[in-house]
């Protein structure tokens, strides 16, 4: 049975799903989830790309701001902690530019938070002498530095419509033709506000839990989180649910399970839930900022002196990581951390 099938199956003995119901259905039913069974990202057959997959220098970066902020933290045996780490790539880039850092990788124990059966194999080939573990939660206790690129996007959110008459819950439900379709519910109590109809208003509930989880291990033992996104410093009241397969928009309705499904990350929550809970936040700023603030220039220029025949590919990579119209702009980088740190690298 495919997952269209069970889905439907589903709804007609339970009725509507919500569209986090719906999307955890895509992305992780264990037969038929898009992570579960076909992941593909980076290179031209993929579904997507993602910044370490475009170009080295990204997860190299990322190596260096670890390094520095291990540094700030003392020099501890920690924790080095990757939320959803893909085909491993951005570690094997970051483990690289730290090789020389003395002591960094003796005190480091790498966990890799992963779900997807097949991405944990290929991260267990680039990175044998990782562990892994299925929520931030189960990573060992004491200090530690914790990475996530394209991973919040990826946690199923509820959508919330403003009509007429109120909230309405967007929920996947059949037409008459038994064919999956969007719907709403009827109008539910709602916070007052100025949202004008047609406004959609987003929630990640997976999102709250996992600041939570942050905050706990934070609090514990002393440490940092830089997490980078695609997403809005502040709600724009739109529709952000989106699949894509082989780097094209499809309708997430039509393609359960074939095609990866994300949503905007609202990093002004992040920021909310993050200091209510007495951590210390900088940014968001976006990606741009980020790494050039990290020297990303200078890397690419030192690169190329080293290596003149790649100095064109190195300029399409700065490029793609930094314009407006590439990754620039609509990524963002937000570090959360344990209260009575110094401030972090780049921000
Ligand atoms: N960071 C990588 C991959 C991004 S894709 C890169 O930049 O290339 C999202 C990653 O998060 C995948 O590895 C996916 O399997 C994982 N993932 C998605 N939802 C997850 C969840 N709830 N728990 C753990 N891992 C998850």
């Amino acid at each position: 049975m495919s997952l269209r099938e069970k889905l439907v199956e589903h709804i007609r003995e339970n009725g509507p799903m919500t569209v986090a119901e719906y999307m955890g259905a895509c992305l992780h039913d264990p037969e038929d989830g898009y992570y579960a069974t076909r992941p593909a990202i980076g290179g031209a057959t993929a579904d997507f790309i993602t910044a370490p997959e475009a170009s080295q220098m990204f997860g190299e970066l990322i190596g260096l701001w670890c390094a520095h902020e291990w540094e700030a933290l003392g020099k501890p045996a920690f924790n080095l902690i990757e939320l959803g780490p893909g085909r491993g790539v951005l570690m094997e880039d970051l483990l690289r530019a730290t090789q020389r850092i003395e002591g960094f990788r003796d005190n480091c124990n790498i966990v890799l938070v992963e779900t997807s059966a097949p991405l944990r194999d290929e991260q267990a080939d680039r990175l044998p002498d990782a562990e892994w573990a299925l929520r931030l939660d189960d990573a060992p206790p004491g200090p530690s530095l914790i990475i996530g690129n394209e991973f919040l996007d990826c946690l199923p959110i509820r959508q919330f419509l403003r009509g007429e008459d109120g909230w309405h819950e967007k929920l996947v439900g059949l037409d008459e033709a038994d064919t999956l379709t969007f719907g709403l519910s009827a109008a539910i109590p709602g916070p007052e506000s100025d949202d004008e109809p047609g406004t959609v208003r987003e929630i990640a509930p997976a999102l709250e839990a996992l600041i939570y989880e942050i905050e706990r291990r934070l609090h514990d033992a002393p440490g940092r989180v830089l997490l980078i996104d695609y997403g809005y410093v502040k709600p724009e009241g739109a529709d952000t649910l989106q699949a894509l397969k082989k780097h094209t928009k499809v309708d997430p309705i039509e393609t359960p399970g074939e095609a990866d499904l994300t949503a905007h990350v609202d990093f002004a929550r992040v920021a909310h839930l993050a200091a209510n809970a007495q951590l210390a936040v900088h940014g968001p700023i976006t990606q741009a900022q980020f790494l050039r603030g990290l020297g990303l220039e200078l890397r690419a220029d030192a690169l190329a002196r080293a290596n003149p025949k790649h100095a064109d590919r190195l300029q399409r990579e700065l490029h793609r990581l930094t314009s407006p119209d590439q990754m620039g702009e609509l990524f963002k980088v937000i570090c959360l951390s344990s209260p009575n740190l110094p401030p972090p690298a780049g921000f």
